[in-house]
């Protein structure tokens, strides 16, 4: 009884999701370098073995089931008020986006945003009579340690002033979004777009359009969707109708509400590989330098919540060394649940950094 509390208490679980080997690896004659353990949620590299919460694809159980197991619990308790995150770690080329669903050509139907939105509305019609819902949804990226917002309108044309605007990751004249906590500790993005939703159609043209709009922020795509963090928010407000009027007049008919608001967030986290130092030119390093801040942060963050002797001794969480950190601080940590996925290529050609993941992996158990 102790140990299942203790564990359900335990509020960051790690899943690895190790994808088949794709068409340029195969091309290549790379080898299978990943071992699951049958039956355990336990990985092997060379001589290295680790075991999370779980682990999925490859050898492992099926990544259909990392839905139900991971995820439906943090859309379960967004109803009940808690805020939640789900995080796609991983090397560029990994799956994040694919697992993620944030790419909409790759993962539209199977990723995990666009499950979570049909669980989320299918839940909301079978509540919808005792329930108010009102749901909001925000798109942004973290590039460079600046917040670029995917859902602003101007940013649709964004394509005609591309040549005048390059480098620049706000549109100009906007004022930069801001990350604000006000004193209850609810942390709000300033200046980012909010979009009401009413239908899974709705939902599903937002996801969409960030999408489109991340690809075509930059010049080449595929460097810029690896040096960001791209967030996709999703934010359900209830209003409890705890004694609906039964319509007899009687003098008990009062209606008294109650009324929740939670979030969840949707990372496809930038490359782990920008986590080293890899550019030389005075650009590049910079850009390597802040993502490195953002994924470093969260290690750190991450760590210093799923040690309980560190957090019974009230050790400081660094929520406020990164963008990233802060802006996901009310969503990390106190009553709220974390998901991190370690996406991981099986290439042997990929060893090294998929060791560096299974570490990193390692020290947010
Ligand atoms: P990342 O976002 O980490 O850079 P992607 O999600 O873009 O990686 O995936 C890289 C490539 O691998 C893509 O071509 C994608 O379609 C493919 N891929 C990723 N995960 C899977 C999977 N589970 N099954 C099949 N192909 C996958
Ligand atoms: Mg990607």
């Amino acid at each position: 009884m102790e140990a299942a509390a203790a564990s359900e208490d335990c509020c960051v679980k790690v899943a690895v999701h190790v994808r088949p080997l794709i068409g340029d690896e195969k091309l290549q004659g790379c080898k299978d370098c990943v071992t699951v353990i049958p039956g355990k949620p336990q990985v092997q590299i060379g001589t290295h073995s680790f075991t999370f919460d779980h682990v999925y694809g490859s050898t492992g159980s099926p990544s259909s089931s990392m839905f139900e197991e991971c995820i439906v619990p943090l859309v379960d308790g967004l109803f009940q008020g808690y805020n939640a995150t789900v995080l796609a770690y991983g090397q560029t080329g990994s799956g994040k986006t694919y697992t993620m669903g944030t790419g909409f050509k790759d993962g539209y139907q199977t990723g995990i945003i666009p499950q979570v939105m049909n669980a989320l509305f299918s839940k909301i019609e079978s509540l919808k009579h005792q329930v108010e819902f009102q749901l909001h949804v925000s798109f942004i990226e973290i590039l460079k340690e600046e917040v670029r917002d995917l859902l602003d309108p101007a940013s649709l044309n964004k394509s005609d002033t591309a040549s005048t605007n390059t480098g620049k990751v706000n549109v100009p004249g906007k004022p930069p979004i801001q990350i604000r906590e006000s004193s209850n500790g609810v942390i709000t993005l300033a200046g980012s777009t909010e979009v009401s939703v009413s239908t899974l159609k709705e939902m599903a043209a937002c996801l969409e359009q960030g999408s489109l709009s991340r690809a075509t922020g930059s010049t080449n795509m595929n460097n810029q969707s690896s040096r960001s963090h791209a967030i996709f928010t999703i934010t359900l407000e209830q209003m409890h109708k705890l004694n609906p009027i039964s319509g007899d007049g009687s003098a008990n008919d009062i209606m008294s509400e109650e009324y929740l608001c939670a979030k969840l967030h949707l990372v496809d986290l930038a490359g782990s590989e920008r986590a080293k130092r890899t550019g030389s030119d005075g650009m590049r390093f910079k850009e390597g330098v802040h993502i490195n801040k953002g994924l470093l942060a969260l290690g750190n963050v991450i760590s210093a919540l799923g040690d309980e002797k560190k957090r019974k001794e009230g050790v400081h969480v660094p929520y406020r060394d990164s963008k990233l950190t802060r802006l996901l601080q009310d969503s990390l940590g106190g009553n709220s649940r974390t998901v991190m996925i370690a996406c991981i290529s099986p290439a042997d050609i990929n060893a090294e950094e998929i060791l560096n993941t299974l570490k990193y992996a390692n020290r947010a158990r």
